[in-house]
């Protein structure tokens, strides 16, 4: 398998390009490879598999049994997708960035030190989402991570903590406390800082949630799994802060009227997960606040085609719908696409999408009652003026705040303003807490308010890497 980017000299043209190798991206290229269309993918990471599968086709059965049966399913997707790429019909270039991407339809890679400037007839973007930053008191200080992060040490180089405290809210939570538990940590508590949500949201929720109940059972097992055993959980947490001097030491927070502070190595944080849009929106793709999800989401239609024609979004970056929903949205997509290269006819584009367009429709069913029961409140997404919003330029709520008191009218005025936003993350990790502050502050909807318009570069790139695109003859 070759895993070399054409040589510059050579005319980089794609009949259709996929940007992310998880479960959305790689269903539409099996999809497409099965009906003879050549597909070139591009991912960051060194392996497919996105953030559920990550590592699995290298991961001994020993950590695959331990990350249990849903890291598992991955296997059969990875398999066909490798027998495609032996076959010459998936061009597979890992460790490769996309950082921009046109309403042209040009992207901008990079790999090994050097960056391309690619076209394609039809672009998928596949990137799949992002934890909704937690931001606390602390939360900056060593030893507090992402939830997320922790996941990804575990799945991808088998490292654990010690010692450790779980906080937030979403079923990442649930699942990170069982795996890490039986994987030995020592998981000093759940700190659960969902709300109790009216009962009669939650019923009407719940009965449109039993055609998926697969997802009811796991949730159930996986809380039923913590609370039988010796990890304290405590539930309806306020007041939640990292504390220590240099490096973390303990957790602080409030439960039912008492002060708790408990020790551990490190703070594991998490609220959810959101789409990772910077790709769409520098693209140009329409999006909108999706305020049951509490987040901005693209506008997609039911084949992941985006407001530009030839740009399709699939999986969880297309609005948070899991792992098992993502494959089936990149299969549907990649047969709408087989039928626009006439691979396909209208009627077989009907009759092979069926199943999954229904089979989707199932897995959907769960997330309008996950929307209710891990609903963020307020308190950590408008935090106190004390907190660090933005980790690169070190800017706080309090500016945030301040700087909306002086007349600033929203996130791009006070990107300029403060330069929140502006550092290496280019505000993945802010603009989600400066959005919710200003809407908070000016009593206006986040759908109003906006957010950081996206431009590329949209991951970091070297000068070097930069000149290098504009050196090379398809530019
Ligand atoms: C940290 C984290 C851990 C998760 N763990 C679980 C779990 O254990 N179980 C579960 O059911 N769900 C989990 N989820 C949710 C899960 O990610 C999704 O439901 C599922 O993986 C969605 O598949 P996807 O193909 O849409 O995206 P992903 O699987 O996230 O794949 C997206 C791919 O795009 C690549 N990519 C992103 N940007 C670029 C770029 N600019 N250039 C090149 N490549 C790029 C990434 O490297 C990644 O491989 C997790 C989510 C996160 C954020």
């Amino acid at each position: 398998m070759s895993t070399d980017l054409p040589e510059p000299e050579v005319k980089a043209h794609y009949d259709v390009v996929i940007i992310g190798a998880g479960a959305g991206g790689i269903s539409v290229a099996n999809t497409l490879a099965e009906y003879g269309v050549n597909v070139v993918m591009f991912d960051e990471s060194s392996r497919p598999g996105g953030q559920i599968y990550r590592n699995l086709e290298t991961n001994a059965s020993k950590l695959t049994r331990l990350l249990g049966r849903d890291y598992a399913a991955g296997k059969k997707i990875l398999t066909t997708f490798r027998n495609f790429i032996d076959k010459g019909l998936i061009e597979y270039y890992p460790k490769a960035k996309v950082w921009y991407l046109n309403s042209d339809n040009e992207i901008g890679v990079s790999k090994s030190g050097l960056s391309y400037k690619i076209r394609a007839k039809k672009v998928v973007i596949a990137t799949g989402c992002q934890e909704r930053p937690m931001p606390i008191s602390g939360w900056h200080l060593p030893g507090v991570m992402s939830l997320g992060a922790g996941q990804i040490l575990l799945k991808s180089a088998s490292i654990l903590p010690k010692s450790t405290v779980l906080a937030g809210a979403g079923p990442l939570l649930w699942l990170l406390a069982y795996q890490y538990r039986r994987a030995g940590v020592k998981v000093e508590a759940i700190v659960d800082t969902a709300m109790p949500s009216p009962w009669w949201s939650t019923s009407i929720h719940l009965l449109k949630a039993l055609v998926a109940g697969e997802y009811l059972f796991k949730g159930l097992y996986l809380m039923l799994n913590a609370r039988f055993s010796d990890v304290p959980i405590h539930r309806s947490v306020t007041h939640l802060k990292a504390v220590g001097n240099q490096q973390f030491e303990s957790v602080s927070f409030k439960c039912n009227g008492e002060h708790y502070q408990i020790r551990a190595d490190t703070l594991l944080l998490h609220q959810g997960v959101i789409p990772g849009l910077h790709i769409a929106e520098a693209a140009g793709c329409r999006i909108q606040w999706h305020g049951p999800q509490q987040c901005w989401v693209p506008v997609v239609d039911k084949w992941g085609k985006s407001s530009q024609n030839h740009i399709s979004i699939v999986g969880d970056v297309s609005g948070i719908e899991g792992a098992k929903s993502a494959a089936l949205s990149g299969k549907t997509a990649g047969l709408r696409l087989a039928r626009e290269l006439r691979k396909i006819s209208g009627v077989q584009l009907g009759r092979l999408s069926f199943l999954s367009r229904l089979s989707r429709r199932r897995h959907q069913a769960i997330r309008p009652l996950l929307n209710v029961v891990f609903r963020v409140p307020v308190t950590y997404l408008n935090p106190p003026d004390e907190v660090v919003v933005c980790r690169c330029e070190e800017v706080t709520a309090g500016t945030i705040r301040g700087i909306t008191k002086q007349g600033c009218m929203g996130p791009n005025q006070a990107k300029a303003f403060t330069r929140c936003g502006m550092g290496p993350c280019q505000g993945r990790m802010c603009s989600s807490t400066v959005e919710q502050i200003m809407a908070h502050e000016l009593n206006r909807s986040v759908a109003d308010i906006g957010r950081y318009r996206a431009r590329p570069p949209i991951k970091p790139i070297t000068l070097g890497e930069l000149a290098s695109t504009f050196s090379s003859p398809e530019s």
